[in-house]
């Protein structure tokens, strides 16, 4: 069990309900009747986002269902996922509110997020994160994903398109949700014929990659570790604007991190502890990358640069990356 002694107060609490109830967390149900759905706000590999209504504004993720079949993650595994969601209170970690959990109607609701993803910021927008900005924001995601692994839970989809920025704050979401929303309801709708959704491998470490093949994906073996590697990745984004291995196929991707060739850091301007901390997170062996706690306290001694203010050095604030 995810939480067995909330379970076993389920249980005392409610007698009345049959045992496989203790799983779908009444009092996280949502009827799909009182959820107010405006307007998409996008649509994902799995499902659609809308922004909705529920005793306030909310997020809405309906689940896109084609079927519940046999080669398929059964109700039951949503159901635990959704109960490892419950588990989650932190400041960086987006708010689960509920979820509908009858077929058809698979829907997570959480808080709605303010401001605009690191992807849009760094990828649409171009804004220019500072050395300084970025330790900050590097900071948050240790702090979020470090509560996330205490309580148990694996990530498995870190990305900078999972990471919302609201006023200098950074919130993530889309934790623990990726057995069932990434690899049952329509996985391959888009991507390639190994079923990788773009943007998507620079991500992965390499024994994630060196286990991919057309239909593993449920077997991938995620960890802690891969969740690390994935951090390095959005470390890199935040400082170079770009994603390693830019341009290249999933081909040639695939390769270089399968053999643990790395994207060069020749070309960026950074000091030494902050490649350092990207080398760490990209190590080859999983053993070798620090554990979120370590990289939060690396990042806390990285020395403040000044900002140069006076003329001779302007400060090059192309756009603000706050929102
Ligand atoms: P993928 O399915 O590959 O993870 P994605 O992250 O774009 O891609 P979703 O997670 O389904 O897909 O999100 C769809 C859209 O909804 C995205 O633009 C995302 O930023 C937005 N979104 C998701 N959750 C929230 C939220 N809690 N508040 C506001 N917008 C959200």
């Amino acid at each position: 069990s995810t939480d067995s002694r909330a379970d076993s107060l389920d249980h005392t609490n409610n007698s009345r309900w049959p045992r496989q109830n203790s799983l779908s967390m009444k009092e996280w149900d949502i009827p799909y009747d009182e959820l107010k759905l405006f307007e998409v706000i996008g649509t994902g590999r799995f499902g659609t986002v809308y922004r909705g209504s529920w005793h306030g504004a909310v997020a809405v993720k309906l689940l896109h269902v084609h079927s519940l079949s046999d080669d398929c993650v059964p109700l039951d595994t949503f159901k635990h996922e959704v109960a490892t969601f419950r588990k989650t209170r932190h400041e960086n970690l987006v708010l689960f509110m509920g979820a509908c959990m009858k077929p058809p109607r698979l829907a997570i609701v959480t808080s709605l997020c303010k401001g605009m993803t690191l992807y849009t910021h760094i990828h649409l927008r171009k804004d220019k994160f500072t050395a300084n900005k970025s330790v900050l924001v590097a900071q948050q995601i240790s702090q979020g994903m470090g509560y996330l692994h205490a309580r148990g839970i694996i990530h498995k989809d870190l990305k900078s398109k999972n990471i919302f920025l609201e006023n200098g704050k950074v919130v993530i979401t889309d934790f623990g949700l990726f057995s069932v929303t990434k690899l049952c309801f329509g996985n391959n709708a888009r991507g390639d014929s190994l079923g990788i959704p773009p943007g998507w491998l620079c991500y992965l470490a390499p024994e994630v990659t060196r286990a991919l093949t057309p239909h593993a994906s449920l077997h991938l073996p995620f960890s802690k570790a891969t969740d690390v590697y994935a951090f390095g990745t959005v470390w890199y984004e935040l400082l170079c604007g770009e994603f390693p291995f830019k341009g290249q196929p999933p081909e040639a991707i695939i390769w270089q991190v399968g053999k643990g060739v790395k994207q060069s850091l020749a070309n960026m301007q950074a000091s030494r502890d902050i490649k350092d901390i990207l080398m760490q997170c990209w190590s080859y062996r999983s053993c070798d990358r620090p554990d979120f706690p370590t990289l939060l306290t690396t990042l806390q001694k990285l020395p403040k640069k000044r900002l140069a203010r006076s003329p001779s050095h302007p400060v090059h604030l192309s756009r603000s990356a706050d929102s």
